[in-house]
This record gives structure tokens, sequence and C-alpha cells, in this order.
């Protein structure tokens, strides 16, 4: 991903590891994700049951990695964390697999991109807690049964249209995050700034919720960029001037939209008298992987109703028009 906003880097995974809240109730937001999920965390308990297999999806940085991690803390199991791209061989599968304990939690991250033959090994897996695994080839072929501790398999997506209707259906609780709104993000701010003990004014927690496109993630990056032109003007309370300041500076707009998020429109707009534009077009025209347009850029615009998308491709809203200030073509004499 090239957003900067949302690229990680070792220290800002370090930095997002100290904020990643451990236990259930410090999560805050997706109100019904977390009720379901604490019923299903007790049922599982009581029954002395590891839970049943997760499938998280929605835009980065909405808390799946947070929340698988907050689901093995709860069960008290462990968590071994892999990603689909990383998994390349049958081998790496069966490697992980046969190293957890009872109850312990798969964490595999970017599910969707799992290699095609690995998925089908974590199908017995799943379902029967085996590995049916074919060694030796030809005539000599046979297949060995390896019995495997019960598990869960918390499986994250950013694009859950991707994944095979078999894998699909072998998760039994199947879990969106959403967009969090600028009150749940404000909060999010304040307990951000009192682990670091930074000094923020409500206001100045507002501002930064306000512009961070629904996403913890982004809250916390600005927050810590904020805090640094705080810090530069000798200033140990970040204001809502402050963070007005150095969004502008940091090129985060009123909308919160960064630059990718207006060259898309102004594209769509300008190129395209409006659309509609195939992705692929769009792709080429902003200079943006199609991937990344589709999973972090559109779904927000989309959300807060600047962009739509049809059948035919792409299509710009007025309000889109209106925020660029250009008339939309229906309008012309
Ligand atoms: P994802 O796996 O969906 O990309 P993460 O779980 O890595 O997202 O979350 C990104 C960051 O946002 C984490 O460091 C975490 O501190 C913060 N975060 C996410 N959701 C919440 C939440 N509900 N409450 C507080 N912080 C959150």
């Amino acid at each position: 991903m090239q957003n900067p906003l949302l690229d990680a880097t070792d220290n800002d995974e370090e930095y997002e590891q100290t904020l990643r809240p451990t236990r259930i109730n410090e999560f805050i937001g997706q109100k019904k994700v977390i009720q379901n999920l604490s019923i299903f965390i007790e049922a599982a308990q009581k029954r002395q049951e590891a839970l049943d297999h997760v499938i998280l999806s929605g835009p980065p940085g909405l808390g799946k990695t947070t929340l698988a991690h907050i689901i093995a803390n709860e069960m008290g199991v462990q968590i071994k964390p892999s990603t689909g791209p990383v998994l390349e061989k049958p081998g790496d599968l069966a490697g992980m697999l046969t190293n957890l304990e009872e109850g312990d939690v798969l964490f595999i991250d970017e599910i969707h991109r799992l290699n095609p033959v690995v998925e089908e090994y974590l199908y017995s897996a799943m379902e029967d807690y085996q590995l049916d695994i074919v060694i030796d080839s030809g005539p000599n072929a046979r297949s060995i049964q390896i019995e495997l501790n019960n598990f869960t398999l918390v499986g994250a997506t950013t694009r859950k249209g991707l994944l095979t209707a078999p894998l699909r259906a072998r998760f039994g609780i199947d879990m969106r995050l959403d967009y969090y709104d600028v009150e749940l993000l404000q909060r999010i701010a304040l307990r951000t700034a009192s682990i670091l003990n930074m000094g923020i004014t409500d206001k100045g927690a507002h501002e930064i919720a306000r512009r961070s496109r629904g996403t913890p993630r982004i809250v916390n990056k600005l927050l810590r960029r904020t805090r640094d032109f705080a810090q530069v003007q000798d200033m140990n309370t970040i204001t809502d001037e402050i963070a007005d300041t150095s969004l502008n500076a940091l090129d985060v707009d009123q909308n919160g939209f960064d630059e990718m998020d207006i060259r898309i429109l102004t594209a769509i707009i300008e190129n395209y008298e409006g659309g509609p534009v195939g992705l692929g077009t769009l792709s080429v025209a902003v200079g943006e992987d199609k991937g990344t347009i589709e999973e972090v850029y559109e779904p927000y615009l989309i959300k807060e109703g600047f962009l739509q998308r049809t059948p035919k491709g792409r299509v710009a809203t007025r309000r889109a028009f209106d925020y660029l200030g250009i008339k939309p073509p229906s309008e012309d004499d």
C-alpha cells in the first residue's frame, strides 16, 4: 500500500503495538461486533471448547488484528500470527498448525491472498482438526493424516468478496468492521494521548478525529505527527488550532481526504466528466494500484457520498463536484 498514512514501518509497528487495546472492554466502538463476540467467547469458555473459526473483514486500520489478539487474550490462549502471502507452501501451513496448542488462535491476516493449494489443506484442518498430507508421488503416493489440537482460525481480510465459497463456509463467526464515527474516534484519540502522556484538549482530539477518514490507525498516526508540531513550538498540549495547522501542513484536508482521495475525484471529474470510468483506467490516471484504490480509497469516498460504483464504472457524485468547486455537466447550459 502506498498511502503514507496507512503504511507501516517497523517503528510504526512498535507504536501500534503499544496502543493496541488488549481486553474486550477496552475496545472502543463496533458495538454489535463486540456484543456478539463476547457472547460467543463466554459460551465457548463454558463449554470448554475452542472458539469457532472467525472471519474479520473491513478496510485497513479498523481493528481486525487488534480483535484477533483480544480473542486470544479473552480465551486465555496463545496467538500465532501469519499472513496469506507468507504461507507459500503446504509445509508452511503444516508447520504453523502442528505448533498450535489446545485452543490456540491461528491468525492469518490477508487471508484472501492464500495460495489455493495451501487453502485446500486448511479445509480439513478447520473442519476436523486434521491435516491430510500426500507424500511421495506417482504409484507411491499415499496420504497420511496428522491429528491437530483443537484451534481457532481467525482470518482477516480487506476483500471478503475474494474468499472462495468453501473457505468462507468454514467460518462459523463472520464479522464486518465498519468505519468509526467522529465521537468514537475522538475517544480513541483521548485514550492514545493518555497512554502516551500527551496533553490534548477535547477540541484538539475532535479535530484529529474529524479528519481521520473514520479509521483508528489514522487517528493514532495523525496524533503522533501533531505532537511533533506541538513540541517544535514548545507547546505541551494539542489544541484544535495546533491540530488544524499540523493537519493542513500534512495535506490532510477538512474532510480528512489526503492527496490521493483528491486526485481520484479530480481525475474522474476533469478527465472523464464525472464518469463512469473503469477501475483500470482510473488506476492509470492517478498512478495508484487498482487493489489499493478499491480497498483503501473507494470505501471511504463511497461512504461519505463522493463516489458511486456502477456496473459501467466509477461515478463522481454531485457532492464531489461541489467539493472541487466544479459545475456538474447536467447544469451546463
Ligand atoms: P487492522 O488489522 O484492521 O488493519 P489494527 O488492528 O492493526 O487494524 O488497528 C490499527 C491501530 O488502530 C491499532 O494500533 C490500534 O491501536 C488502533 N485501534 C483499532 N481499533 C481500535 C479501537 N476500537 N479502539 C482503540 N484503538 C483501536
